[in-house]
């Protein structure tokens, strides 16, 4: 799995540098496809339940699973890429959002809260931890910044597929909930949405999930092992 994620965690690199206004996100999708090439690695998002390519690209009020494609990426977008690969059967799941060129001061605190609520549910992911431990965790950070965060989606287990259980809330109770072992996996992702409500639509793609008041959002994620000496994230380099 430490493989796997230093593969999703170079798709993001990649990806990172490419971001650019002009840019279309079917071309951030290509970028994600070399890396896998490269890798030898395969990628657990093309044909999800007949899902058409490697990365979601969600722009603006788009929260996750936007479609890549011919969209232009613009001065000023807030762009949150989620992508995955397989190495050996095992799976690793990670997403980051931010802005193209210039980015505004609201969109800087959206995505900083987000990356910091991942922060905060990854610290309590010790042995003996309850999965409602790291949802409340997050919850507290998202809450106490005034965003919101939509309830129909959450984290889950992650190893041989690239969801497994135990679900992984966003929000949630301390001592509720499964408990974590060492040697277990979780993919954490918050998503935050600016205006502060929690409610979210699909578009008629069957995919694209956004914001119900069209404000902007964040979407971050990492794969991360439970270990006796704490968190180990397995997407980064
Ligand atoms: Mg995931
Ligand atoms: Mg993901």
């Amino acid at each position: 799995m430490r493989k796997a994620g230093r593969v999703v965690a170079e798709m993001h690199q990649a990806i990172r540098e490419a971001v650019r206004p002009g840019v279309t996100t079917g071309e951030l999708d290509r970028v994600a496809r070399d890396v896998l090439g490269r890798r030898g690695a395969t990628s657990n998002f093309l044909g999800y339940h007949g899902f058409p390519a490697v990365i979601c690209a969600s722009v603006n009020d788009e929260v996750i699973h936007g479609i890549p494609g011919d969209r232009e990426l613009l001065e000023g977008d807030l762009v949150s890429i989620d992508c995955g690969a397989i190495v050996d059967g095992w799976h690793g799941d990670a997403a980051f959002t931010m802005g193209v060129g210039t980015t505004s001061d609201e969109d800087k605190r959206l995505v900083h809260v987000a990356e910091q609520a991942l922060m905060a549910g990854m610290s309590v992911m010790h042995p003996g931890a309850h999965v409602g431990d790291i949802g409340a965790a997050i919850a507290a950070v998202v809450t106490a910044a005034g965003f919101g965060s939509p309830r129909d989606y959450c984290g889950h287990g992650i190893g041989r597929a690239m969801h497994e259980e135990p679900d992984v809330p966003n929000r949630g109770r301390r001592g509720k909930g499964p408990k974590l072992v060492a040697g277990g996996v979780l993919a954490l992702e918050p998503m935050l949405i600016a205006g502060g409500r929690d409610d979210v639509t699909e578009l008629d793609d069957g995919w694209t999930v956004v914001t119900a008041d069209g404000s902007r959002a964040a979407h971050v994620e990492h794969t991360v092992l439970v270990t006796t000496r704490g968190p180990e994230i397995l997407t980064k380099l």
